[in-house]
């Protein structure tokens, strides 16, 4: 892409580290960045469509997978080492080709380089990390491990990068092959990973990106015979779709959030002021992992310290699109119709709005944030997951009330909460109901090996193996009890 800048070292084999972000300190760093950001508005990065990637004869689908099922078998029976070596190299790939990837999901998706810039970082990661578990299937004793011939990955526009890539390269290191269909709204950004992953030489029969109209051929490829997982991330009502088209389907699924920051009068509260902003407000409030729900203990809950401080700093934040580099908070997706909509402009009863959102243009996707008070335990606002920049905030007398408020939800992916008390942090450490804890940090942007993520309750759908965590790869294979053939 013409960029230069100070790309991050490649680990050598066997000795995982996390890959660093792009450090604006280096002035290289801020001239390829400002060049990428004056290209956004404009950019037509992966409009060029790869050839046979968009379908819509449903014989040629039925073909396109039942191919990609053959060659999953090829590409299993390649010594795990193999396969390694060139999840190595697309580690080195995606590092190579990070402007790009910022560029591409700036412009399709609005996410900002300072989310997106973690993001690929994840991306590489996952590279890196699945190619250390592969080497490691090999060396299981008394058992083989088998992997699925054909993994379906259908990804959330979201996170455009890292969560296509996590499944696929995961799935790629287990042994199976992929059908990779990006989420409609970021289907470009998919084709840019595709791209990136073939040049890295993961062969193009091994990894198919298949675009199709949900609407029409959605379910004749997610139902299809030949798929023997599917990895999805996107909402549980999405996991239950599935279901619904082929009921024995193999998922492998993470699911909605509905996630809760308590925070305690024994808090440093302005670091939690801090953390409560970034994890609501950072990409908008389009994270399964973002805050929507802080509960509020005690003190910190009558006093109006914490609360106006809260709304000092959600306001302050700079509401824009990602090419203008003030920018602290981007567009959502959409907000026409649904959920969020109605989250951004309709009250429940005894609610009041702290700060009200306000649409910023006459598109639909620009708002800046809000934050609800008085949210009543049991109401829509406790329970619904907006996915978009609205918090809520809900008061208990005692930490164990504020467990109890966080629990009595449907889900359970992340929580968090900000207290410098042992025994408070204790406590809840013991009662809170979510797949990843965090204490005295803001609740998202999980990191791969130290943060396995993945959530239960209905976070989860299928064995509940952790993304970025060791036990991932399992959940993409079975074992037997067989000797391997060498
Ligand atoms: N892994 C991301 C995080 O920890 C969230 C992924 C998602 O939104 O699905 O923030």
């Amino acid at each position: 892409v013409g960029d230069r800048y100070a790309a991050s070292p490649v680990p050598s084999p066997g000795a995982f580290v996390n890959t660093p972000d792009t450090d604006p300190s280096v002035a290289q760093n801020r001239t390829w960045v400002r060049a990428l950001l004056e290209r956004v508005p404009t950019s037509t990065l992966g409009i060029a469509t790869i050839d046979g990637a968009r379908i819509s004869d449903p014989a040629l689908l039925d073909e396109t997978v039942r191919g990609t099922q053959e060659a999953g078998r090829a590409w299993g029976s390649r010594p795990a080492a193999e396969r390694a070596a060139i999840l190595h190299r697309a580690g080195q790939a995606l590092e190579a080709h990070r402007p790009r990837l910022l560029e591409v999901m700036a412009a399709e998706t609005g996410k900002t380089v300072d989310q997106g810039d973690p993001e690929v970082s994840e991306a590489i990661d996952f590279a890196y990390y699945y190619a250390e578990l592969a080497r490691g299937l090999e060396q299981v004793d008394g058992a083989r491990f088998v992997p699925a011939a054909l993994t379906l990955v259908t990804p959330p526009w979201n996170f455009p990068v890292a969560i296509p890539a996590g499944s696929t390269l995961a799935s790629l290191a287990a042994g199976s092959a992929v059908v990779l269909k990006p989420a409609g709204e970021a289907e470009r950004c998919g084709a840019v990973l595709a791209e990136i992953l073939w040049e890295a030489g993961v062969p193009r029969e091994a990894l198919r990106l298949v675009q199709v109209d949900e609407g029409t051929l959605g379910a004749s490829l997610v139902a299809h015979p030949a798929i023997d997982r599917v990895v999805l991330t996107g909402a549980y009502e999405t996991a239950e779709l599935f279901r619904s088209f082929r009921p024995d389907l193999p998922l492998l699924a993470e699911t909605s959030g509905k996630n809760t920051l308590i925070v305690t009068p024994s808090a440093d509260l302005d670091l939690a002021v801090k953390d409560v902003v970034q994890s609501a407000f950072g990409h908008a409030g389009q994270k399964c992992s973002a805050a929507s729900l802080v509960v509020l203990v005690g003190s910190v809950a009558t006093s109006r310290r914490f609360r106006d401080q809260l709304v000092d700093a959600a306001s302050s934040l700079v509401v824009g699109y990602p090419d203008d580099p003030r920018t602290q908070m981007g567009p959502v997706i959409t907000a026409a119709s649904g959920k969020l909509l109605s989250g951004l402009t309709e009250l429940d009863p005894g609610e009041r709005w702290a700060l009200e959102p306000r649409r910023l243009d006459d598109t639909d996707r620009l708002w800046s944030p809000g934050i609800r008070t008085g949210v009543v335990p049991g109401s829509r606002t406790h329970r619904t997951e907006y996915f978009g920049p609205v918090l809520g905030v809900m008061t208990a007398a005692t930490l164990e009330e504020a467990v109890a408020i966080a629990n009595d939800v449907d889900y359970g992916l992340t929580a968090g909460l900000h207290s410098l008390d042992r025994t408070e942090i204790a406590t809840w450490l013991e009662t809170i109901q979510a797949g990843n804890l965090y204490v005295n940090r803001g609740i998202t942007g999980a990191i791969v090996q130290r943060q396995p993520f993945g959530g239960w309750k209905r976070s989860a759908v299928g064995p509940g193996t952790k993304a970025g965590g060791p036990s991932y790869l399992f959940g993409l294979g079975s074992w037997t009890s067989a000797p391997a053939h060498h």
